[in-house]
């Protein structure tokens, strides 16, 4: 079983992800995933849902557009 650490449990909806990563899929269908985390202050983790819709690890929203795809910007760059 993997476990993938890129996934915060200090994400209101972290312990959601975590768990449904070590759970089996039957109780995966008991853990949901959270509503919406911007309701709850934090941000989505976009995930490549089908290759033109973005969907999110933590939450159920899913969003048209490639917002998996990270802007360079925001990594630091020294040679500013
Ligand atoms: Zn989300």
């Amino acid at each position: 079983m993997m476990f993938d650490s890129r996934f915060s449990w200090l994400h209101p909806y972290g312990w959601r992800t975590h768990l449904r990563a070590l759970l089996p899929l039957a109780i995966c269908e008991w853990v949901d995933k959270g509503e919406d985390c911007e309701s709850r202050g934090a941000d989505h983790f976009w995930y490549n849902k089908d290759g033109e819709n973005s969907a999110c690890y933590y939450c159920r929203i899913v969003r048209g557009g490639r917002h998996w795809v990270k802007p360079v910007s925001s990594n630091s760059s020294p040679t500013q």
